[in-house]
């Protein structure tokens, strides 16, 4: 732990105030090393770390304890899990992933609950391709605010397209689309590549 935050210290020394640092515990911390660490964090000039630890009680005793912004992730699974959260008030931010959540819906009702209980917002990824990507950026641009903003950088990370015309990134933005739907359309060809069912095995072998 110590080592961990010395390196985030380190990147926000040499960065200073040219960017923001936020690091991602993924529930790696005890509540004891979790008090070092979000002290020490906090001294560094980090402005947010996510599920330092790993159940809802231990991150509403850890929150409000040190000057830098808690979030919730693996904590959150859904509206329900969302409400029990919110309940205890144990996180300042929720990432919101619309599979971690069950879906488009669930993932406005997170939100909702969010809103509702002055919890901010942050836009989630498990690194999607492009559809999970641009269904995420929908659900994201209904929110009221996203104080956090989010990075939904899944597709850029990838070497093969499957969208006929691929997301526009320009400026870290991504734009919605505003065709019906989805807005975007898959590149047929492409797909039929990508199969690893029996018709792709046909395919391959007629050829
Ligand atoms: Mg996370």
């Amino acid at each position: 732990m110590a080592d961990d935050v010395a390196h985030v210290a380190a990147i926000k020394k040499a960065l200073g105030d040219r960017a923001a640092v936020r690091v991602d515990v993924n529930m790696a911390w005890s509540e004891l090393q979790a008090q070092h660490g979000l002290a020490a964090l906090a001294d560094a000039g980090c402005e947010l770390a996510e599920q330092p630890v790993a159940t809802a009680e231990a991150l509403a005793r850890l929150k409000g304890r040190y000057p830098i912004a808690i979030m919730a992730d693996e904590s959150l699974t859904g509206p329900a899990s969302a409400f029990a959260l919110a309940r205890v008030a144990g996180a300042d931010v929720f990432a919101v992933k619309i599979e971690q959540s069950g879906g488009l819906r669930a993932a406005q009702q997170v939100a909702a609950i969010a809103d509702a209980a002055g919890i901010a917002l942050y836009g989630g990824t498990m690194l999607e391709g492009a559809v999970g990507t641009v269904a995420s950026a929908h659900v994201f641009a209904t929110f009221r605010d996203l104080q956090w903003g989010t990075e939904l950088f899944g597709p850029l990370l990838l070497t093969e397209e499957i969208l006929a015309q691929p997301l526009q990134y320009q400026d870290f933005q991504l734009a919605v689309p505003t065709a019906p739907g989805l807005g975007i359309a898959l590149d047929e060809d492409r797909v039929q590549f990508f199969r690893r069912d029996k018709k792709r095995s046909a395919a391959v072998a007629a050829h």
